[in-house]
């Protein structure tokens, strides 16, 4: 038995016809069914429904063999115990760097002084402003992190973007890229030793299916 582990949510939409492009199924519908284990049309391979941030544990403890994950969550978790042997191309977007529309950014952190930075992504973060010389002081969010410079709790956020939307509506602009964004397929590094049989021909697939 294969187990596949998949979020719900912003890479899912691309990720259904993905599957499907490989011969992947589920039996039921993942939008309505309440079930966070799926079987599929091949009998030999299951669908885990997991957060999207707990795709790389599911598949580091192999509790999944593989798993589609946005780079932005393997960048902040580590890839221990991971193969990531396909960019997937979905779930485009990129890690960035968000002020209030009025703020001077350049002039915020050439001042030497330190800042304040909401995310989710604090590794990310951390790297990112120590490459740039600048100190942070880092608050840790789960969500909705354009709120945090409204109302003083943060200077500037780091946070995902793809159109923009979002950040205009809460009156902030994208002042610097850090990384792009998408979604890969994650392999078990020890399952993939041990297996290479049945894991193999479907990683070879899913390369030939986005090549
Ligand atoms: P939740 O929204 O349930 O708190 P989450 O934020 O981890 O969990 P999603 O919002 O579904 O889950 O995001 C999953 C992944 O989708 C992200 O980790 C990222 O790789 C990708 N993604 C693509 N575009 C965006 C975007 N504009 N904003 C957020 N995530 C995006
Ligand atoms: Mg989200």
């Amino acid at each position: 038995m294969m187990t596949f582990a998949l979020s719900k949510g912003r890479i899912f939409d691309e990720a259904l016809p993905l599957l499907k492009s490989v011969g992947i199924t589920p039996l039921e519908s993942p939008e309505s069914s309440r079930k966070l284990i799926l079987g599929t049309n091949r009998p030999d391979l299951r669908l885990l429904i997991v957060r999207a941030s707990d795709v790389p544990t599911y598949v580091q403890y192999g509790a999944a063999d593989m798993g589609i994950a946005g780079a932005d969550v393997l960048t902040e978790q580590g890839n221990e115990g991971l193969v990531q042997p396909v960019d997937l191309g979905i779930g485009k977007c990129r890690m960035s760097v968000a002020v209030p529309e009025g703020l001077d950014y350049q002039t915020l952190v050439q001042r030497g002084a330190r800042i304040r930075v909401a995310t989710k992504y604090v590794n990310i973060a951390r790297t990112h402003f120590a490459a740039k010389g600048v100190h942070v002081d880092l608050i840790k969010l789960y969500g909705s992190m354009e709120l945090a410079p409204l109302v003083g709790l943060a200077d500037v956020i780091v946070d995902l973007v793809s159109t923009g939307g979002t950040l205009k509506a809460n009156g902030l602009k994208e002042v610097e890229k850090i990384s792009e964004v998408s979604a890969r397929l994650i392999v078990n590094q020890a399952a993939l030793k041990t297996r290479p049989e049945s894991l193999r021909p479907l990683m070879d697939t899913f390369a030939k299916a986005v090549g």
